[in-house]
């Protein structure tokens, strides 16, 4: 297992070192070390989930200060469950982080060759995160079944390539989310991957009609398919609805829960900071 817990501050971080030696800081939170109340107990980082928003800034105060980076240099996106991608930059910091308001509209995927930390949230559904070595930038994408079954992997892919970067030398992570072991779906879901991908080793038939879907396999697919390498790809197999002392849950808990953040944030120097702030 590649991945690790690390405590910063009050807080626990999964992290992949591997990435962080690429001067990548790629994390994923747990619910504790906030200060929501019950039921969004405690490290809740959603606006859209009817907390206090209060403490959700708080909690995003806490989180901003072990990554080391300001509010003025954060992006956050509206999740819509689609399968839109975006590149952003320097100029889009600051946006979606105080307010719901002011995030990129409808985008479930964010890239940037900036440094500017990418911010999404969840509960169950997987998040992706990408790091381009050849074009030097990293992204962010969230794939609930939707996503996944529209393959929004290959949607970030193709803005690699568009950008003139190339799948083989990308690198992959694919964080926690509800597992197979606990995600029963119906008939409706199983079509539509069985109409989206020529072999479907990811969903298990059950003796009731229902499936057991494997988000993480689905996703390597996807990826794979478009030439991202086997070993490029790191999967972290920690399920989101089995672990209620780390992890909110949208199918454990239902709709009043809170979200974890994955985060991801290509480091600058401190001499590329200061000269950046020089410039503007
Ligand atoms: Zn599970």
């Amino acid at each position: 297992m590649s991945w690790k817990w690390q405590k910063r501050g009050s807080l626990n971080v999964l992290t992949l070192p591997k990435w962080e030696a690429e001067g990548i800081d790629l994390g994923f939170s747990t619910r504790v070390g906030g200060v929501s109340q019950v039921p969004y107990d405690s490290l809740n980082l959603g606006l859209h989930v009817g907390d206090d928003a209060t403490a959700v800034l708080e909690n995003r105060q806490r989180w901003l200060d072990q990554a080391e980076v300001p509010w003025s240099r954060v992006v956050v996106g509206e999740q819509v469950h689609g399968t839109k991608v975006l590149w952003v930059g320097e100029e889009d910091g600051g946006r979606g982080i105080r307010a719901l308001e002011t995030a990129i509209p409808a985008v479930d995927g964010l890239l940037t060759r900036s440094t500017v930390g990418l911010m999404a949230f969840f509960a169950d559904c997987v998040p992706l995160f990408f790091y381009f070595p050849d074009i030097k930038a990293v992204g962010i994408a969230h794939a609930g079944w939707k996503g996944t079954a529209h393959k929004i992997g290959q949607g970030v892919l193709e803005c690699l390539e568009q950008a003139g970067g190339r799948p083989e030398n990308a690198w992959v992570a694919i964080g926690p989310s509800i597992g197979p072991c606990c995600y029963l779906v119906d008939e409706n879901v199983a079509a539509q991957f069985r109409a989206n991908f020529s072999q479907t080793p990811f969903l298990a038939k059950q003796e009731d009609g229902h499936y057991l879907l494997n988000l993480w396999e689905a996703n390597r697919m996807t990826l794979l398919e478009k030439g991202v390498r086997q070993e490029n790809i790191d999967v972290v197999e920690a399920c989101t609805a089995h672990n209620p002392e780390w992890f909110f849950s949208h199918r454990r808990d239902g709709v009043r829960t809170g979200r974890m953040t994955a985060w991801i944030n290509r480091r600058s120097t401190r001499l590329d900071a200061r000269g950046m702030s020089g410039t503007r």
